[in-house]
């Protein structure tokens, strides 16, 4: 099918926003991408540590089809990581101490085995205070700042069209915004939390929950690669800063930074790394996860004709954000429904 002039109009330029306008560049579509502005402009991506954890977030609990989703969409960020320009580093550690912890890390491994991947133990760093390492050969990291303005970059040489506006409302074929209404011939709902907007009128949104998040960023020059994770506590390598995560409050709106946040993630890092003690927080990002009841993200159509949605993609949107782009994108091109996690009618 030839798609070349076919528009398809994207809300929102976050993670999953921008592979929409990806793979929609990738099977001829011209797409528009609506979002807000800068200083206004609730992204969740850029608040984020940008582990692509397959593993890590799926071994443990998730059932067969998400991890699969994640396991799919974690190789597909290695064959467009290239094309993008995007760096993926391919090291990350789950951390355990106490028994429980182990027993724990016994579990991702034994699950890994089931999907034919063998996970090794390595010895853990000197300078953590911790005594097992599972190193994940799947589990990789980036730079969701860097990443968020490659991607801009690609849909930008490639003829997509970027607006800020506020989106109000939808109809089919026409999207109302704060500064103008727009014709939209296919409309793809990708904007995060705030999707919730349009619940009245799209029964997916309607199940969106908010899981408020902040990192913070400490001024250490990183003696390791990737990402570490102990617990609900991850230190990640980011230039010449370390990044630790994350906080997580469930039905908190609030997308503002918080100081209390802040000593809550120093003091955990320094428990893990202890060396960290005398350093200072330098920077701090905070967003709004978009969690649907499951934990997997919803592609499909929705009741609106010529009105589809990409959202709930909840603590795993830099990891699943391929992989939802491709399918909603592949299948709109091909005109056939969407296989998986669809319920938007
Ligand atoms: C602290 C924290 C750590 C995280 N760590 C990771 C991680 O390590 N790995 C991982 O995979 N995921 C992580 N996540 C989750 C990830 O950030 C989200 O799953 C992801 O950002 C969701 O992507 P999205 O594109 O659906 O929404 P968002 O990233 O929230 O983007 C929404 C977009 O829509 C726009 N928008 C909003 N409302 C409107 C409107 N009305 N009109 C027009 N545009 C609008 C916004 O401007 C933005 O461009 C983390 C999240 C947090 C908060």
């Amino acid at each position: 099918m030839d798609n070349q002039n076919s528009k398809i109009t994207i809300i929102g330029a976050g993670p999953v926003g921008l592979m929409c306008a990806i793979y929609a560049i990738n099977n001829n579509f011209r797409p528009i991408i609506i979002s807000l502005d800068e200083e206004n402009q609730k992204t969740a991506g850029v608040a984020a540590g940008g582990m692509l954890a397959p593993a890590y977030e799926c071994f443990e609990e998730a059932d067969d089809d998400l991890t699969n989703f994640a396991l799919c969409s974690r190789k597909e960020w290695d064959n467009i990581a290239k094309a993008l320009g995007i760096d993926i580093a391919p090291y990350a550690l789950a951390l355990g101490n106490d028994d429980d912890e182990l027993a724990r890390l016994e579990k991702i491994k034994a699950r890994a085995k089931s999907f034919d991947l063998i996970f090794e133990y390595i010895k853990p760093y000197d300078f953590l205070d911790c005594k097992h390492a599972l190193s994940l050969t799947t589990d990789g990291l980036l730079n969701p700042i860097i990443a968020m303005n490659r991607m801009r970059k690609y849909c930008i040489e490639n003829g997509a069209i970027f607006i800020n506006d506020e989106i109000i409302n939808i109809e089919k074929n026409k999207i109302f915004g704060q500064k103008q209404d727009y014709k939209s011939e296919l409309t793809i709902i990708a904007n995060g939390f705030n999707a919730k907007k349009f619940m009245e009128k799209v029964s997916a949104t309607n199940k969106l929950i908010a899981v408020r998040g902040q990192v913070i960023e400490i001024d250490c020059k990183p003696n390791f690669d990737g990402s570490m994770r102990h617990n609900s506590t991850y230190l990640m390598a980011r230039g010449d800063k370390i990044m630790v995560g994350a906080t997580s409050q469930m039905n908190d709106e609030d997308w503002q930074i918080r100081e209390t946040d802040h000593e809550f993630l120093f003091k955990n890092a320094c428990q893990l790394m202890p060396q960290l003690t005398d350093k200072k927080v330098t920077n701090s990002f905070a967003g709004l996860r978009p969690l649907i009841k499951g934990e997997a993200p919803i592609i499909g159509e929705s009741e609106i004709d010529n009105v589809f949605v990409a959202i709930g993609a909840y603590r795993n949107g830099w990891a699943y954000a391929p992989y939802m782009g491709k399918i909603l994108i592949e299948n709109i091109a091909l005109g056939t429904n969407i296989p998986m996690y669809l319920s938007g009618k």
